[in-house]
């Protein structure tokens, strides 16, 4: 069997992990270069990506990405100004019920997937944009790529995030739908805040600070193991440049409309914005937001896929942001679907189950699963 998988996201490459590591022929085409866009520093991974990495990684590779998470998340503060200084005022737990996320730890974004990347490389294409598949009347896939270039499998995967091409031709009915929400995230060197009460305050947990209106969501990634000695420890063909740079740093996000936002474009143009949507909160997090590294602010766009009916399973199929959004969890639902239809894609290698009820069986699940979450969950830290 051979698979063709569009992206090197997190669901895509997690996919293709899974796949080597049985055994079967895959081939990943990613539109971008190898470091990719930028999508936000870091994510808070829970127990299903984190069963996804062990499932789909090679052992060594698993071990990398638990080692240099930052501690357990186990609840979300809410902070409140006291007389100048900041205090919890509320806390909730990380327990996934109603719509509150579930307990996990801070990942370091750039990390995790140079450590997804890491022996792959050949079998990872990047600047190859996809453009359009065709079925063929033998039952397998063909594509075509931006440069002219085709490809044939017996499985197309859509792993190609939000603006997902393989869903505008093969689920033309389903939607992204824009929120006018944005999310101007950024990250702070942990030693340029230290002398502050901040990260003792907070620890390890996710916090919230709300003045006047304006929201700001802040995380503190202690890495348990320093990036560089788990590289030595578990992973030395990770390149070194993905963990030498690396340090403690706390994120922060503020939820912003896309008025707000306005005509910002670069990184330093996004970071000035930042420090202007935040005047009225507490200097300490003026601090953080005035010191963070200019370069790396982002601003997501906070999108929702309506759930479509279910279809007819056929040899081309999607997986993570490219069929469902979930900006505080879609990492982790994306790394839960590459695990799934890995384990049904191994069935059918091994012979145990047809293709077609393999896909389906996966399709079925992901849609119990993911067209019930909470379609506008908070945004992870
Ligand atoms: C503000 C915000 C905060 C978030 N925080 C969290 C969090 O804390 N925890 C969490 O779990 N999730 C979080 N998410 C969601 C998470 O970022 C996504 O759900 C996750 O990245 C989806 O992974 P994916 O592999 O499906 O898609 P992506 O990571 O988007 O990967 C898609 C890949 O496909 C490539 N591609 C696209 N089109 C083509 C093409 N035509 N040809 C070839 N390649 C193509 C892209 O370049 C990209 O590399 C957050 C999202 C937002 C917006």
């Amino acid at each position: 069997m051979k698979v063709i998988v569009i992206g090197a996201g997190l669901g895509g490459l997690t996919l293709a992990q899974g796949l080597r590591r049985a055994g079967i022929d895959v081939v990943v085409y990613e539109r971008d270069g190898v470091r990719g866009r930028a999508q936000g520093v870091s994510l808070h991974v829970d127990d299903r990506g984190v069963s996804a990495l062990r499932a789909c990684l090679p052992s060594e590779h698993a071990a990398m990405a638990e080692a240099t998470m930052g501690g357990p998340r186990e609840r979300t503060l809410m902070l409140s100004e006291v007389d100048g200084a900041l205090t919890i005022a509320g806390a909730q737990p990380s327990d996934g019920v109603a719509g509150r996320p579930r307990p996990g730890r801070q990942v370091h974004r750039p990390l995790l997937r140079a450590v997804l990347l890491t022996g792959l490389e050949d079998v990872v294409r990047t600047g190859a944009e996809f453009t359009r598949f065709e079925r063929r009347a033998d039952g397998t896939v063909q594509v075509w790529l931006a440069d002219g270039g085709t490809d044939t499998a017996d499985v197309l995967v859509g792993a190609d995030g939000i603006g997902s091409a393989v869903r505008r031709q093969y689920l033309p009915h389903a939607r992204v739908v824009d929120t006018g929400r944005r999310m101007l995230m950024g990250a702070t060197a942990l030693r340029a805040i230290a002398d502050t009460e901040l990260p003792e305050l907070i620890g390890h947990s996710p916090a919230g600070v709300r003045v006047h209106g304006t929201m700001m969501v802040l995380g503190v990634l202690r890495f348990t193991e320093s990036p560089v000695a788990a590289r030595q420890r578990w992973l030395p063909a990770l390149p070194l440049s993905a963990v030498a740079p690396v340090e403690d740093y706390a994120m922060w996000a503020l939820p912003i409309t896309r008025e707000q936002l306005g005509a910002a474009g670069s990184p330093a143009a996004m970071w000035r914005q930042a420090q202007e949507v935040i005047v009225d909160l507490p200097s300490v997090l003026r601090l953080v937001v005035a010191e963070a590294w200019p370069d790396i602010t982002v601003a997501l766009r906070i999108g929702t896929i309506p759930p479509i009916p279910a279809w007819p399973a056929g040899p081309v199929t999607v997986i993570g942001d490219a069929i469902h959004l979930a900006p505080g969890f879609g990492g982790n639902l994306a790394m839960q679907d590459a695990h799934r239809l890995c384990e049904a894609l191994v069935e059918t290698d091994r012979g145990r189950l047809g293709l077609i009820d393999a896909i389906d069986a996966y399709e079925e699940t992901m849609r119990r699963i993911s067209f019930s979450a909470p379609a506008a969950a908070k945004a992870g830290t």
